[in-house]
């Protein structure tokens, strides 16, 4: 056994301990498989995406090992992977507590500071001639005889550093430092959806959503020229490479659908329900979309009451003219500064405040009660299959 250790090996990090979304871990056990085994795929493709480099991935005892001299780097990079709940870099050495001592030791320096309290907390799995407590007494002594010259007290209470440690058969992994994760479930364990991306800030911030959970997102942007300008588009475009960067592995497509029919709406529709019979046609087109992608329901990023087209009655209005996929709306309860709140944590809402033409077509009255009867009867003075026809005819599919 060490003591009076004088100076040590300064080892680096060798892996990382990675955490999976705690829902994950009530699964059945064959969901929680397939989960686990999707996860592991989408660690594989951000990492070889981001050209970091490791040695092995394990999945075991519900987290997933990786072994990997970029530790910090890897772990950044996996903190935007869906399905993760937390990460640690850590130091692995074997299982023999002469060397989980010594690689304890050796982060112990690299992290503890003169004056601090610190705590040793151990989990352990497998058979070891030892227990947890054994392992936690015997590194809190070891450090504390090891550095007296740093003033060191215990606290487990509330230290100011906390030395982990994870046993796992043969494997023992030091850490300090619990980077959060993104949470959420692995991206492609539920369908696909289709995403009504207009690349403002409430849009992506429901795409995100969708993806949290596990969709696989195929946004759809609906070219409102000449009521838009080419910015407009670029905007969505750019948004969906920010949202793309959340989705590794996945493809990055994007169908922009010219409008065409928004000029016969506002020509020939009622001034008031401009908004409305627009959003109807983006959902029509939007289920032939869905159609071709084989999604399972259409994304938007309506929220109660928060434009005219929004409130309760018209979302119902609106709803009806899709009959045969559901309008998932994520953000259905959120407040303004939520969603302002979650679109700069996932790096959209720099993008979206880009200066783009709003959509002149909006009336400076609109309907805010739309009847179903009324709409449907502005539709009939429409030809709505020709609209759906000549924008599906001008789809334009963009790889980003
Ligand atoms: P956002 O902030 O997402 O731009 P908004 O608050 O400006 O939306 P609306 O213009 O009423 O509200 O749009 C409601 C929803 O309809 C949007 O969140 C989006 O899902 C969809 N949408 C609107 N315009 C477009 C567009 N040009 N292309 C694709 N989807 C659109
Ligand atoms: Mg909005």
């Amino acid at each position: 056994m060490h003591s009076g250790f004088k100076s040590f090996e300064l080892m680096e990090f060798n892996s990382i301990i990675v955490r999976l979304s705690g829902e994950i871990g009530i699964k059945g056990d064959w969901t929680r498989r397939a989960y686990e085994r999707r996860l592991l795929k989408n660690i594989v493709d951000a990492l070889s995406h981001y050209d970091v480099p490791y040695e092995k991935i394990v999945r075991k005892c519900g987290r997933i090992y990786l072994k990997t001299h970029s530790a910090m780097e890897a772990s950044l990079k996996l903190a935007r992977v869906f399905g993760i709940s937390s990460l640690s870099p850590a130091l692995e050495t074997t299982s023999k507590l002469n060397d989980i001592v010594e690689g304890s030791l050796s982060l112990a320096t690299q992290t503890l500071q003169r004056g601090n309290t610190f705590a040793v907390r151990c989990r352990r799995v497998g058979h070891h001639p030892y227990t947890s407590a054994d392992v936690c007494r015997e590194v809190g002594r070891q450090i504390l005889t090891a550095f007296p010259h740093l003033d060191l007290k215990v606290n487990l209470r509330s230290p100011d550093v906390s030395l982990g440690i994870e046993v796992r058969d043969e494997s023992a992994f030091a850490f300090t430092k619990i980077l959060g994760g993104t949470g959420g479930f692995p991206l492609g364990t539920q369908p696909r959806v289709v995403c009504l991306l207009s690349g403002g800030i409430d849009s992506p911030v429901a795409s995100w959503l969708a993806m949290k959970r596990g969709c696989p997102i195929t946004p759809i942007y609906f070219d409102n020229s000449p009521f838009t300008d080419d910015a407009t588009t670029e905007r969505a475009l750019n948004v969906a490479k920010v949202l793309f960067e959340w989705a590794i592995g996945f493809p990055r497509k994007v169908y922009v659908v010219p409008h065409g029919g928004l000029m016969e709406i506002v020509e020939g529709g009622p001034k008031r329900l401009t908004c409305i019979l627009c959003k109807r046609m983006m959902y029509r087109i939007a289920e032939r979309i869905a159609d071709m992608e084989r999604a399972e329901g259409i994304v938007t990023g309506e929220s109660i009451g928060e434009q005219a087209s929004q409130t309760l009655r018209n979302l119902r209005v609106l709803s009806e003219a899709a009959t045969r996929y559901p309008i998932h709306r994520p953000l259905l309860g959120l407040d303004k500064m939520e969603i302002e709140k979650m679109a700069r944590k996932i790096e959209t809402y720099q993008v979206s405040i880009q200066k783009a033409k709003a959509c002149t077509a909006a009336p400076s009255k609109p309907a805010t009660q739309a009847k179903i009867e009324e709409v449907r009867k502005a539709e009939e003075d429409l030809h709505v299959e020709g609209m759906v026809k000549s924008s599906l005819e001008g789809l334009r599919m963009v790889r980003l």
